[in-house]
């Protein structure tokens, strides 16, 4: 077993979906993925909070053992995002407001011990503070890489740095082409192999997920579920998931890499059917093998004979 460094926002969110809405609840790319990495390895989290930020959210993520000496709280508020989601397509989240409060400030400092973790996941956020913990990093073993339209359209130049320097980039389908304004696909996926990382994860939602890499392509589709409440933070436990994973086999084999896509594709099948953080807060492993169990059953491709 290895462990796991994130970094990424630590945030309040206002969210509005089509079957419910919260105000202010616990959120942020960092939260969800070291809610969802937790589950298979030691992780450890650095970010930022504000004094408004809530004990009881830091006794949750401490009685999930994320080790939090990475977090610092500061004077000023709490990273906020307010988005909402159309029931015509809920793998489009609406941006209404990104408040960057105490990230505007943040200059991530990884505590000594933590520099030689070997899995890091460089979670949302703006990648000059990506490339801030790239540089204080002891080369980890494996590097994954996220962020979103915002950072692609307002910090683009930084972002293709950030991207020579990782082994994994998780997108989803419209980050992608935005990235490469290659409509198609698999060639955008080739097209951010060519920016530097060497394997790329392409997220499509319900539609499932496609990892490219030298090695091929496999391609895992996304649990059918009868319900989706809230899909915010399903791309955040994929990759924690993913993470996790790997850092729980300490390994980076492509067998193992797939096994990851598959539990990444279930934790974030969890995370979506309740809003905000409660459901990824609640997940055991006892309920994601289970969950598994069914997902074979309708996941298998038959042989054909022709
Ligand atoms: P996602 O479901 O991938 O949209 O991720 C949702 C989480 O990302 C929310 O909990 C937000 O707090 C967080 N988030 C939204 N916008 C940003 C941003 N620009 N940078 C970092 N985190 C963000």
């Amino acid at each position: 077993m290895s462990k796991v460094l994130i970094v990424g926002s630590v945030a309040y969110d206002g969210l509005k979906t089509p079957y419910g809405s919260a105000a202010r609840t616990l959120g942020g790319s960092a939260t969800y993925s070291s809610l969802a990495s937790s589950l298979f390895a030691p992780t450890h989290l650095v970010g930022v909070v504000g004094r408004d930020f809530r004990d009881s959210d830091l006794k949750l993520l401490a009685s999930k053992g994320i080790d939090l000496d990475g977090l610092e709280k500061v004077k000023g508020k709490t990273f906020f995002w307010k988005g909402y989601y159309k029931k015509e397509d809920l793998n489009v989240a609406y941006t209404l407001k990104t408040h960057l409060n105490v990230f505007a400030e943040f200059n991530p400092k990884i505590p000594s011990e933590d520099r030689s973790i070997p899995f890091l996941f460089l979670a949302n956020i703006h990648p000059e503070l990506q490339m801030n913990v790239l540089k204080q990093m002891r080369k980890p073993r494996f590097s994954v890489l996220d962020t979103r339209e915002l950072w692609i359209n307002n910090t683009r130049k930084t972002l293709l740095e950030v991207m020579k320097k990782v082994d994994l980039m998780v997108l989803n389908d419209m980050e992608v082409k935005l990235l490469t304004g290659e409509p198609h696909l698999r060639q955008a996926a080739s097209a951010i192999r060519k920016m530097g990382p060497r394997r790329v994860i392409v997220k499509k939602g319900e539609h499932g997920a496609m990892l490219i890499g030298p090695d091929g392509i496999f391609l895992a589709p996304a649990v059918p579920l009868e319900k989706v409440v809230d899909p915010t933070g399903a791309g955040d436990t994929f990759a924690g998931g993913l993470i996790g994973y790997l850092a729980r086999h300490n390994s980076v084999s492509l067998e193992h890499l797939k096994q990851a896509v598959v539990v990444g594709s279930l934790v974030a099948s969890f995370t979506v059917q309740e809003l905000g953080a409660k459901s990824i807060a609640a997940l055991t492993r006892a309920k994601i093998a289970k969950r598994a169990k069914e997902f074979y059953r309708f996941a298998s491709l038959p042989l054909i004979k022709l």
